[in-house]
């Protein structure tokens, strides 16, 4: 894969390093083709209720369906994106087709079912990145703020200027949330966490990965809950591939669970009839009552 060549991520569809000044401009190229080309699809993948056993969110993951390469992962293409620019139109066509996706989800099921963006911190940043233009999208839809979650980094918060926290200010304002993703892997100063309004945070997977057998994951997890809790924000908990670490993590009173445990991320068809199929075992307990279904009439 072209991730094990390093952070070159020119090599995608070269062999020879020669190659490469070539190979990034035609891959710009492409890649602009293909934003407007309807390659750029979503795959979606559940966030559980830990508490409730429901699913209320969905966490919307990029791909490219190139035509000849086939699926493409965005470790692939986000970081050529980030430093061209094109994750601005990129990352608009992203969170469109979510909120798109998201309002047509509530229509069907009538549940008020939210979904996760991920906004990287050149996307944000950006002049391009038209907060009024994102929210208006959601007023056509009828969609409240809180069917949308923004995932910010750490690194956009370290980078923060007073422009992305006037931006961040507009979306908590709309009622959108706010989620820290990956946390903990980067340059974590816990002061941002007082310093900005974060709804949100999501322990990175190298921290749930061998729960049940590392004692400093375990403690470093239990802290994270304490202090978000403390802070008053949930905590999702990524990565989760075994019945040990959800119950590990269920019983340490965090928040969320996403991860292969559950399911990966597959398309929104996909998405639906797994939700559907989740449902109609959970049925005899009574659990869809409890996520927020709506009343209809
Ligand atoms: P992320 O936001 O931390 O997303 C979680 C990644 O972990 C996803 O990889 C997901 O498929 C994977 N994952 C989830 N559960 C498990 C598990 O149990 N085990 C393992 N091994 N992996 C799991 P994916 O889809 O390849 O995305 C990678 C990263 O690319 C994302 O990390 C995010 O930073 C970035 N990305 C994805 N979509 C977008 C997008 O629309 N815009 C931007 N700017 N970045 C995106
Ligand atoms: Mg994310
Ligand atoms: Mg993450
Ligand atoms: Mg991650």
């Amino acid at each position: 894969a072209a991730k094990d060549k390093g952070r070159n991520q020119y090599c995608l569809f070269s062999s020879t390093m020669h190659d490469s000044v070539r190979t990034r401009h035609d891959l710009l190229r492409e890649l602009q083709l293909a934003i407007d080309d309807g390659q750029i699809v979503l795959h979606y993948q559940p966030i559980v209720d830990l508490h409730t056993g429901c699913v209320a969110k969905a966490e919307a993951l990029v791909r490219w369906q190139h035509p000849d390469h086939g699926l493409i992962m965005p470790g692939d293409f986000i970081a050529l994106a980030e430093s061209s620019g094109l994750i601005v139109p990129l990352g608009e066509h992203v969170f469109m087709q979510a909120a798109h996706q998201v309002a047509a989800w509530r229509h069907q099921t009538g549940r008020e079912l939210a979904v996760s963006v991920n906004v990287s911190p050149a996307q944000f940043q950006s002049e391009g990145l038209n907060s009024t233009a994102l929210l208006s999208t959601l007023r056509e839809l009828n969609l409240p703020g809180a069917a949308v979650t923004i995932e910010i980094t750490e690194r956009l918060l370290m980078e923060s200027t007073e422009q992305t926290s006037r931006k961040l200010q507009e979306f908590r304002d709309a009622g959108i949330h706010i989620a820290l993703d990956d946390f903990g892997t980067g340059y974590s100063s816990l002061s941002y966490l007082k310093r900005f309004d974060i709804d949100l945070l999501k322990i990175d997977k190298n921290f749930v990965d061998d729960l049940t057998g590392n004692s400093q994951n375990r403690a470093l997890c239990e802290a994270i809950i304490t202090m978000s809790h403390e802070l008053g924000m949930k905590v999702v908990a990524e990565g989760i591939e075994s019945q040990e670490q959800h119950d590990w993590l269920r019983a340490a009173g965090c928040d969320y669970g996403q991860g292969y445990f559950y399911s990966r991320a597959v398309e929104a068809g996909a998405f639906m009839r797994w939700l559907c199929a989740r449902d109609d075992t959970q049925h005899s307990t009574g659990l869809p009552e409890h996520c927020g279904a709506r009343r209809h009439g």
